[in-house]
């Protein structure tokens, strides 16, 4: 689950990581009254005002300014919210911002230099244990430095036994060229960052900007948190934090009857139990000059009606032109999936566009007698090449 940059703050702070502090605003008066509370509690009287939206790159579609007064808060405020902010990462639809951070700016002049660092924390999957990835080279496209200059870019993998040992928090220091105290909070800032990723059952942090600021402090100046879905049960108060108007519809409803269920861009929909067979009938479909609409794999159980479910999540997108169903009978016996599948299809009525279905495994001959005498446009294959031939003759 992702979660929003102020949010994922607040779980920081709370777990000792320092931050770039601030208030969330929904409208220019409350946005005005952040800004006021922070000028009394840290003295700051610049602040900047930030998009929240689930994408990144913000900075680059206007969705980051800096307010030098209360007017310009305001005014900033009033331009940002309700509009669609188009990013690097949102797609040119852009995402609709419906609220704000107002954050203390923390890029005060000063005696020494500012320097953004970038730092995520990810799992590897070939070792079995999370990483703490960084460069020294923050603030910008980590993918451009990982491209041009990848030997700005380091890894310190983690022993889960022990976390963050001290002797690596300060190699990571020494590594983003730094030495004495501010190296010791960086140190610090790392071994909190870490811990806060295990307490709340991360599956990404990236946090880029870290800042280290003219007076030497470290501080998390933007924060990506992913949360794991299946650890979401013993984290309520994080639970309560997601924001349906950021996920896409049909995968909502999809969760609600336990389908995994990933929309995508193509003409295809496709219904399959097992998520190896869904990625083959992807591919499939994609070699029949076809493009996936969708991935759905409506698991080991499927019945009467996750099929009726999947098949209405599926129909509902205007660019499917064809459905795939394509079901292996372990368990699973075909042809009470082809009796679900004539159901459903009796149920939802209206149909346009052309149903093939593809079984295989138990009782596959049975079933693909049910879905010939239903007397309905749903086209029956027992083979994946049958099933692509008919894909490439219905959208090819
Ligand atoms: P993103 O563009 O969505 O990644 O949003 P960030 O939170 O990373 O902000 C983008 C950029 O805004 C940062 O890299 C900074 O250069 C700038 N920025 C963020 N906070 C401040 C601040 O307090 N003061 C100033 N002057 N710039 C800031
Ligand atoms: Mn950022």
């Amino acid at each position: 689950m992702n979660i929003h940059e102020y949010q994922a703050k607040a779980i920081l702070k709370e777990n000792g990581v320092n931050i770039q502090e601030g208030q969330v605003a929904a409208t220019p008066d409350e946005a005005v009254a952040a800004a006021e509370a922070l000028l009394a509690e840290t003295g700051t009287n610049w602040w900047v005002i930030k998009a929240q939206i689930h994408a990144g790159g913000r900075g680059k579609g206007g969705g980051v300014k800096l307010a030098k007064s209360l007017d310009e808060v305001r005014a900033i405020t009033e331009k940002m919210l309700g509009m669609q902010l188009v990013t690097p990462q949102t797609g040119p639809e852009g995402k609709k911002v419906s609220k704000v951070l107002v954050a203390q700016d923390v890029y005060y002049p000063g005696p020494t230099e500012k320097q953004e660092y970038y730092m995520s924390i990810l799992l590897n999957r070939q070792s079995g244990r999370n990483v703490v990835m960084y460069s020294p080279e923050g603030g910008v496209d980590i993918e451009e430095v990982a491209a041009q200059r990848p030997e700005k870019i380091f890894k310190e993998e983690i022993d889960p036994s022990f976390g963050v040992l001290p002797f690596q928090g300060q190699r990571i220091a020494r590594n983003l060229g730094l030495s004495g105290k501010v190296a010791r909070e960086m140190a610090h800032f790392v071994e909190r960052l870490y811990a806060s990723f295990v307490a709340v059952d991360a599956s990404l942090f990236e946090i880029n900007p870290v800042l280290k600021t003219t007076d030497d402090k470290i501080l998390a100046v933007d924060a990506k948190v992913n949360i794991d879905d299946s650890a979401l049960f013993r984290h309520s108060l994080i639970e309560q934090m997601r924001d349906l108007s950021e996920e896409e519809p049909s995968e909502i409803e999809a969760g609600k009857h336990n389908l995994n269920f990933v929309k995508l861009d193509g003409n295809v929909g496709c219904m399959v139990n097992g998520a190896g067979l869904a990625m083959a009938t992807m591919d499939i479909i994609k070699l029949s000059g076809g493009e996936p609409a969708n991935f759905l794999d409506v698991g080991g159980g499927a019945n009467a009606q996750t099929v009726e479910a999947g098949l209405k999540i599926i129909l509902d997108d205007p660019r499917v032109k064809a459905v795939l169903i394509n079901i292996f009978g372990g368990i699973v016996r075909c042809d009470r999936v082809a009796s679900g599948v004539v159901e459903a299809y009796k149920k939802l009525g209206n149909i346009k566009v052309p149903i093939i279905v593809r079984l295989q495994g138990t009782n596959a001959e049975e079933g693909k007698a049910v879905i010939d005498g239903s007397g309905l446009k749903v086209y029956s294959a027992i083979t994946l090449q049958e099933a692509a031939d008919l894909v490439k003759q219905l959208v090819g």
